[in-house]
């Protein structure tokens, strides 16, 4: 039996190796994860992968407008003790302007949210996706870039001249590279906010055939994956 699908019914191969050891470990979180949603949230099951999709965008027409919702986020504290049930996944960036329980007005608990520095899929980054999608339920995942991001820019900006970034910097340069080299043979002024574009859009690729997990709850429709980014200028986030 698969440790991190068992919830789903479904075996996946493990081995000892630290991916091994990890699985055992989310085992047992599914365990009491799964526990704990069905005390805290049980109704949240039913919700559909274009229904959770909707709600994200119609949180973001709350914010863009200054209408959200209030909260007293001392009242839910004791609730979520006994468990989380969030219904959507974020990839977004590292970058301070883009808080996405802000930008899609939500609660928390509502969201699953993986941050790096260009919003691109990373080993660690997936298996948190998994988790989210395979135990928790989220039902959407959504990789979300933004204007002006320094981490593609930097990217662009590398590739242009050849140069080398200090530091670990420079991973995030190499990892970014097969998507972001492509737009740099069509030069022009929207260079960058096009490696915005197709940065995000080759992640979505990515999430919405990795196997053995997300891949298999896409094909079933369990699960959407979607692409958009933030505009800094206006808090809009415009699916791509
Ligand atoms: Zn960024």
């Amino acid at each position: 039996m698969c440790n991190v699908c068992r919830s789903l019914g479904t075996t996946h191969p493990t081995g000892a190796t630290r991916r091994g050891l990890f699985s055992v470990g989310m085992g047992a979180l599914a365990a009491t994860a799964l526990a704990g949603q069905a005390r805290a949230q049980p109704a949240r099951s039913a919700e559909t992968p274009d229904a959770a999709f909707a709600r994200l965008m119609e949180g973001n027409g709350r914010y863009v407008s200054g209408k959200m919702n209030e909260r007293d986020f001392s009242a839910g504290r004791a609730a979520r003790t006994q468990g989380q049930a969030p219904f959507a996944a974020i990839l977004g960036c590292a970058d301070s302007r883009v808080a996405p329980e802000l930008a899609f007005d939500q609660a928390p608990g509502e969201l699953f949210v993986v941050r790096v520095a260009g919003n691109f899929v990373t080993p660690d980054g997936l298996g948190s996706l998994e988790y989210g999608a395979a135990v928790l339920g989220t039902k959407v995942i959504m990789v979300l870039g933004h204007t002006s991001c320094g981490a593609v820019n930097a990217t662009v900006g590398a590739l242009q001249k050849g140069n080398t970034l200090p530091g670990h910097i420079a991973d995030l340069v190499r990892s970014m590279k097969p998507a972001i080299e492509p737009v740099l043979k069509t030069p022009g002024p929207d260079l960058e906010q096009r490696a915005v574009v197709a940065n995000v859009q080759a992640n979505v690729r990515r999430l919405q055939t990795e196997k053995p997990i997300l891949g298999d709850m896409v094909a079933a429709g369990k699960l959407r994956v979607v692409g958009a980014y933030y505009d800094l200028a206006t808090g809009n986030v415009i699916p791509v």
